[in-house]
């Protein structure tokens, strides 16, 4: 007697070398038996000794290729049968792939066996910059539909030549099945082509005529997976200059490294660093910079770390061969969404780039890169992009068919069904027209790929947000629409990528969100679950002078703080001093501070300390204040003073003690001291209150979601100090803590509030 048993798998289990997978595990085992596609997943069938079966399937989950991710195995047949001749395990052809059951996978690194051939010059595809294999190489970004199979990829447009069909067509062969397989002959080339448009060169000729622009000092636009990038070296010159055509003075450039040795002379890697940095999903990595690191302070000005990057494309590979470290940022102008077109490139960036590495394979959806900060061993999702999406987030409960809009500044959308949430990818800031184009692009491709029609609306409570009127554009009319606050949906986020259904006291930290109370929140402290919240607590009001300028120029809100402290004439006082440039205005913020709209923003407060300690008063990119003021921050130094108090029921943190603090004694301590005492003091004002609020309510699991959280000096201090009194944090792991998981938490609530509106 043998055992026989049939399992349907389900989850990312095409396209990332599984069937592949599943033969060499029976081969180890020895167990006889064949894996097929299916529209109801992947179907395996095991002949062999019933403890040989259990350690299969034990391991299909275990061992399960990196980019694979298993939602379910079931065993459908399970059964003693008397035939026991010997049987191979085969991989079967696969007949109607795709389907409901089929999760998409991210683009992929090249892998070793790849790159062994690329730098082999007796291999036929010696130096061809687009090698790939069932293992490596671009998925969502040419996949146009399902079933996932060359005719709906932008592959469709390259047949195979005789020996790359060989290759597709044999099970054996570690290119079976490969979508987007190719050769010099019969795949996409290479072009370089002048700011005029004019063809230079092409295949080879054109990459090394884009390196030797390259390492003269020229500034090069490339096309890779998701987009194009902007390439030139880090150092001044060509620095400044892409600066200056880019219209980008600050925001920090990413570096793509040629390996981790080159990593190794300009930051510090920590074991975790390395992992991540070396993960097919190659994500730019934030690390601490070597001050004698040979590379411009241009790259990333006033920031004590650098984004770095392995080479994640062939063509990445053979550029960084010649060339150890590049300047490798998105190719786009100013705050538009990243290019990914030819034609587009060529007329947006003619004045940005000298020269133009082009090639023929479409990019069917653009997608920027990921950027994680690792924080002790834990991943800080910055932005969340190629390599991640579309990577689901599994849930506990049946999703309505329900599309969350998400939010305005850092948007995504988020698309519900059966027990998934599909999170699309980073966005951006939809006040720019092209990025609600992309938006809207993004959103119908995700539908049309996943075969979802969402009749149900979640979004944010603000009336005028863009990309609820996009939502609401594309799924036509929906059968009913929810409206979940701003901090909840960061709360809920947190919750259902942590699988936590019950009560939680969440910290939610960000820049600005619309209240329940129509005020702006961003210092919340709210006791709720996936389905509703009270606000048990925020950081004390403060009035937010002139708007939007306010985010822009931070030393207004800083004004605003001066005068609760100081009172209105030491304050215009002291800010004469502090900004000499802005007085002129001081007298009319001041007499009309009654007015202005007031906010519990904690990320407003942490760009009103940047702004008084002389860090920057006046920002060009999104996030700089801040992240100037927790790069700035030396040494250990006792907490700055936060009070802390109890009105209307609710506890309220006081910045007031902080800041007279900051402006009578910090001053003079320089801003490196002051800033470590304004962490250190805010994470404990925060534990203590979570620490009240707990022990009235027994509570003890503790979210931290918000823009502020990525801030990796207070998360850091705030966690063990959470840990010490009793409390258990959950943090995002494989989302953003900023507004970019809002989509994800709108699509939980939306779970509870509409349970039982299944997908079915
Ligand atoms: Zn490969
Ligand atoms: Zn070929």
């Amino acid at each position: 007697m043998i055992r026989h048993v049939r399992l349907q798998v389900t989850g990312v289990v095409q396209g990332i070398g599984f069937r592949p997978f599943c033969s060499r595990l029976s081969d180890e085992i020895g167990l006889g038996g064949s894996v097929r596609n299916t529209t109801a997943g992947v179907v395996i069938d095991l002949y062999g000794d019933p403890e040989g079966i259990d350690s299969y399937i034990e391991r299909l989950q275990t061992d399960c290729p990196t980019l694979g991710h298993i939602q379910s195995i079931t065993i459908v047949l399970d059964e003693r049968i008397d035939d026991t001749r010997e049987r191979p395990f085969e991989i079967l052809d696969s007949h109607g792939s795709g389907g409901e059951h089929t999760l998409i996978p991210p683009d992929i690194a090249t892998c070793s066996d790849c790159l062994a051939e690329l730098r082999d010059p007796t291999n036929r595809r010696f130096r061809y910059p687009f090698i790939n294999c069932t293992n490596c190489g671009p998925r969502f970004t040419i996949i146009e539909g399902l079933p996932y199979d060359r005719p709906l990829t932008s592959m469709s447009g390259f047949p195979l030549c005789g020996e790359c069909s060989l290759e597709y067509s044999d099970p054996d062969d570690r290119r079976f099945h490969a979508q987007p397989v190719a050769c010099e002959k019969c795949g996409p080339c290479l072009s370089l082509v002048s700011r005029e448009g004019s063809l230079l060169a092409q295949g080879e000729e054109a990459l090394l005529e884009a390196i030797r622009s390259l390492a003269s000092g020229g500034i090069v636009a490339l096309k890779g997976l998701g987009g194009f990038h902007v390439a030139c070296l880090p150092q001044d010159l060509p620095i400044l200059e892409l600066r200056k055509r880019k219209k980008r003075p600050a925001k920090p450039f990413a570096l793509m490294v040629r390996d981790e040795k080159a990593a190794e002379g300009i930051v510090k890697l920590s074991n975790f660093s390395r992992q991540i940095l070396n993960s097919p999903r190659r994500p730019i990595v934030i690390c601490p910079r070597r001050s004698l690191s040979g590379v411009s302070d241009h790259v990333a000005p006033y920031q004590d770390s650098l984004g770095i990057m392995l080479p994640y494309t062939p063509l990445h590979h053979l550029i960084m061969e010649e060339i150890p470290l590049l300047v490798m940022t998105s190719a786009n102008l100013s705050d538009e969404p990243l290019i990914s077109e030819n034609g587009e490139v060529m007329e947006k960036l003619k004045g940005v780039a000298d020269l133009f590495l082009v090639h023929d394979r479409r990019i069917t959806m653009k997608i920027d890169d990921t950027v994680i900060a690792p924080s002790g061993k834990r991943t800080i999702l910055v932005r969340r992009g190629r390599g991640y999406v579309p990577h689901p987030i599994m849930t506990q409960r049946d999703m309505p068919r329900v599309l969350a809009a998400g939010a305005e500044m850092r948007s995504t959308f988020s698309l519900g069904r059966g027990r998934i949430i599909f999170p699309g990818q980073y966005i951006g800031d939809l006040k720019q027209l092209d990025t609600a184009v992309y938006y809207e692009k993004a959103l119908r491709h995700f539908i049309r790929l996943f075969g979802l029609r969402p009749n149900l609306l979640a979004a944010d409570l603000h009336p005028s947000y863009a990309c609820t009127n996009i939502a609401i554009k594309v799924m036509g009319r929906p059968e009913d629409t929810l409206l979940v606050q701003h901090h909840h949906a960061h709360m809920a986020a947190c919750l259902v990528e942590n699988g936590h259904e019950g009560t939680a006291l969440g910290i939610i930290l960000d820049g600005t969100g619309l209240g329940s109370d129509r005020n702006i929140w961003g210092g919340e402290f709210l006791l709720g679950d996936m389905g509703s919240f009270t606000r048990v607590g925020h950081f004390r009001e403060a009035p937010l002078p002139g708007g939007d300028r306010a985010v822009l120029e931070p030393w207004r809100f800083a004004l605003a703080l001066m005068e609760k402290a100081l009172g209105p004439g030491d304050a215009e006082r002291l800010a004469r001093e502090l900004w000499p440039t802005h007085s002129h205005l001081f007298g009319d913020i001041l007499s009309t501070l009654d007015q202005a709209p007031v906010t519990s923003s904690c990320g407003r407060l942490f760009d009103a300390v940047s702004a008084v300690l002389g860090i920057r008063d006046v920002i060009s990119y999104e996030g700089q204040a801040a992240m100037e003021l927790e790069s700035s921050a030396r040494g250990g130094s006792r907490p700055a003073p936060f009070g802390i108090s109890e009105q209307d029921g609710k506890m309220v943190l006081d910045w007031e003690p902080a800041i007279r603090w900051i402006l009578l004694e910090g001053l003079h301590l320089g801003a490196a001291r002051t800033s470590s005492a304004f962490h250190f003091g805010l994470a404990e004002a925060i534990s203590d209150i979570a620490l009240e609020i707990s022990r009235r309510t027994g509570v003890r699991e503790t979210v931290l979601s918000g823009g502020v959280w990525q801030n990796r000096r207070l998360l850091g201090l705030a966690i063990p100090l959470l840990k010490r009194r009793g409390l258990r944090p959950l943090i995002h792991h494989t989302l953003s803590p900023n507004d970019e998981c809002i989509s994800v938490g709108q699509a939980a609530v939306a779970s509870v509030h509409w349970d039982g509106r299944t997908t079915k």
